[in-house]
């Protein structure tokens, strides 16, 4: 098969990505065969590529928001041409202390899809069948690849700062995940104020019916009940500190943030103000959002590369050119 291969990790003008044929995976128990039909690009796979993550082992090939048709099915159960989702959490262990809280999003052995596990830039990928999700059939390829990371781990955040309907919330950088969650915050009648760098990620914040709309260092008007990260940036993750109302939280949706500067407690954290982190997802996290973008018709905004063109998205996504989603389709 046709495949993005990541040999050794590099900054993302060497094209670190070899477009090259690979074996077709193998099937084994417990797995099903996919065959690739829409890719999202994530910013955790450039964070993979240019190796701010620990690298992942020689010949990866990345990509964990795959639409993909069952070409086999194994002993699963499912059915040849049923339409599933994959996610980045690829599997987990189901013993350790976390899985057994219900918090198998920070299980102390997981496996992650395009990383520890190979992913969706490829014609065909293998995935555990107890971590594939059924798509509800009015999200059609395209718009359903976005969701699978960036719209379920953005919803997580909402969840994680305890974001309630028709409250004021701040989004702190507007690539795919904050467009996504825009929607969501919409239905929820909440006020969403955007702080983001680039005037048409600014515009596609207006356009989507943000309250207010400033730059990255401009503060949100108003004092805000909850605020999100997106930026890996530390410096972000101040100025929204610095927007919150007494007892409000900032949630970081970011797998990798440069560092977090010195700042002033008692100003910035006291009163209550809650710092917390986002990290990975739960399949309930998936399967409630799925069912919820297709109620509310969530219709992403996405760019098309082909895998040929996988390091070329990886650049557009580092330079902030992309508006809403970038997907690959193999
Ligand atoms: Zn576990
Ligand atoms: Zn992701």
């Amino acid at each position: 098969m046709k495949a993005a291969v990541l040999n050794s990790p590099a900054d993302v003008s060497t094209n670190p990505l070899h477009i090259t044929q690979v074996p077709d995976p193998i099937t084994s128990p417990g797995n099903v065969l996919l065959h690739v039909r829409a890719c999202g690009v994530c910013r955790t796979d450039l964070h993979i590529v240019e190796g701010e993550l620990a690298a992942p082992g020689r010949d990866r090939i990345p990509g964990h928001q795959i639409v993909g048709e069952i070409v086999n099915p194994g002993d699963s159960g499912l059915t040849n041409g049923e339409r599933v989702g994959v996610s980045w959490m690829g599997g987990v262990d189901g013993t350790c202390w976390y899985c057994k809280h219900s918090m198998e999003n920070l299980c102390d052995s997981p496996s992650f899809t395009g990383y520890t596990l190979n992913g969706g830039y490829a014609e065909y990928v293998l995935a555990r069948s107890d971590f594939v999700f059924p798509l509800p059939a009015i999200l059609d390829d395209l718009h359903a690849a976005p969701l699978l990371c960036a719209g379920i781990i953005g919803y997580r955040s909402l969840r994680v700062a305890g974001v309630q309907p028709g409250e004021r919330v701040g989004l702190f950088g507007f690539g795919a995940s904050a467009h996504l969650i825009m929607a969501v915050l919409s239905a929820w009648n909440c006020e969403v104020y955007v702080s983001t760098r680039g005037s048409s990620h600014q515009r596609l914040a207006n356009s989507l019916g943000a309250a207010w709309v400033g730059g990255e260092k401009d503060q949100p008007p108003m004092q805000l009940d909850r605020a999100i990260t997106f930026a890996p940036s530390g410096d972000v993750v101040i100025s929204a500190l610095a927007s919150l109302r007494k007892g409000g939280v900032v949630a970081i949706n970011a797998i990798h943030l440069d560092h977090i500067p010195q700042f002033d407690y008692d100003h910035l954290l006291w009163g209550e103000r809650q710092l917390r982190s986002v990290a990975n997802m739960t399949r309930s996290d998936a399967r409630e959002f799925l069912k919820l973008a297709a109620e509310i018709h969530l219709n992403p905004k996405v760019t098309v590369f082909s895998l040929d063109q996988a390091n070329d998205a990886l650049i557009a996504l580092k330079a902030d050119k992309i508006d809403g989603a970038a997907v690959i389709v193999p």
